[in-house]
């Protein structure tokens, strides 16, 4: 459906992400493989814009959640290989055949499964080895109490006609945290991973691709890039990290003043009257509300960016609206337009704001909310998720 825009959209700049894209890169060197996370809508930020803007500038691979995100890849029109990271049941084992998705595989029972579809479906369903080395997530388990059991499952599960064992991966847990307690515990999951490796590979399973960072460490672990990144967060210039290492906000979710209100002092504003002026005030009403995505927990917690300064939002977040006061900033009218977080009103903040991540707030932008995708400093790409 088209949009109409000028009320409330997330501004996604390509521009941005390419230079993510340039920097990471560097970082991981020449002999990495990028896979971009594209999972959750690419957090967010819209996939098939952003997928295929990675492919062009040179990613190897992409990585969703579900086989639903890697057919939306496909129909986007996106060709490099699609790593699909969650469950998959089996017998959706011919619908990843066909849309040439390469699959993670957690567990023998699930091999054993895969490897029966794709036979029956007459192909070979390429498929990376999932090592849980303190996750405890999905994979197989390398603890020691578990690690013999693993090794002789993964050795039986190379072996298995149907499927084609091209990687090997673990996901961390505290990467992207810097205390002493949270690097240790990093560094206990790659020896564990790193164990593994070696004695798969005495036994004569080696892997083309061997990949365990995320976003965490690509950004403080940068010699353990092995075969392949999978940085999502940082990719698209969010989380402290990215700070650290000046990579670019994508995302910009902005909205305009819809209506200026004068209040006298000692008025409520909005449900529960959880905020009462103090003064006579200017409050702006802004058309943008939880059902957007802006968190009701950000009420009376988290600052908007007007053209003339910041401005807090006060009273409850409404599901389509919020109020912010503009009594000292007096030139700011309707139809300004305002940064509700993004490039100069910092998503890491706000998620803080929010007592939340900055995964979940960019994740958490409805289909309501139009994306606008610009390069080169211009509008290139709208689209808006409603049915219609
Ligand atoms: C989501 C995810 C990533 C990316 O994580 P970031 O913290 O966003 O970099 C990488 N690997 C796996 C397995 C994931 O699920």
């Amino acid at each position: 459906m088209e949009s109409t825009l000028k009320r409330a959209w997330a501004e996604i700049d390509l521009d941005a992400l390419a230079h993510n894209y340039h920097v990471l890169r560097a970082r991981i060197g020449p002999a990495s493989r990028f896979m971009g996370v594209v999972k959750a809508d690419a957090y967010g930020h819209g996939a098939a814009q952003v997928s295929r803007t990675l492919e062009e500038l040179g990613a190897e691979y992409l990585a969703v959640s579900n086989l639903d995100e890697a057919r939306e890849l496909r129909h986007a029109g996106v060709t490099c290989p699609i790593l699909q990271l969650g469950v998959t049941p089996a017998e959706q084992t011919a619908l990843a055949l066909v849309n040439q998705i390469t699959q993670a595989v957690w567990s023998e029972e699930a091999a054993l499964a895969f490897s029966r579809d794709a036979l029956r479906a007459g192909g070979r369903l390429r498929v990376h080895i999932k090592l849980d080395t303190g996750m405890s997530r999905l994979g197989f388990p390398c603890d020691e109490a578990r690690f013999e059991d693993s090794l002789e499952a993964i050795c039986r599960v190379c072996a298995l006609q149907g499927l084609e064992a091209e990687g090997i991966f673990t996901h961390f847990a505290v990467s992207d945290e810097p205390d002493e307690d949270s690097r240790a515990y990093t560094l206990l999951q790659r020896r564990r991973f790193e164990t593994m490796l070696q004695r798969l590979a005495r036994r004569g399973c080696v892997f083309a691709i061997r990949h365990c960072s995320n976003s965490g460490a690509v950004a403080a672990c940068p010699d353990y890039a092995d075969d392949m990144c999978r940085p999502g967060l940082i990719t698209y210039g969010a989380g402290r990290q990215a700070e650290e290492l000046g990579l670019r906000p994508v995302m910009t979710l902005k909205a305009v003043v819809g209506a200026v209100n004068q209040l006298g002092p000692g008025v409520s504003v909005s449900y529960g009257r959880t905020f009462r002026t103090d003064r006579p005030s200017r409050l702006g009403v802004l058309p943008i509300g939880y059902a957007d995505g802006l968190h009701r927990s950000l009420s009376n917690r988290w600052h908007v960016r007007t053209p003339c300064g910041m401005a807090p939002i006060v009273g409850r977040i409404c599901m389509d609206m919020c109020m912010i006061d503009l009594t000292d900033l007096p030139q700011v009218k309707a139809g300004d337009e305002v940064e509700v977080y993004g490039l100069r009103n910092s998503v890491n903040a706000a998620a803080a704001a929010a007592g939340t991540i900055p995964y979940e707030l960019t994740c958490a932008v409805s289909k309501r909310v139009p994306r606008v995708y610009r390069r080169d400093g211009r509008e290139v790409a709208r689209e808006l998720l409603l049915r219609g």
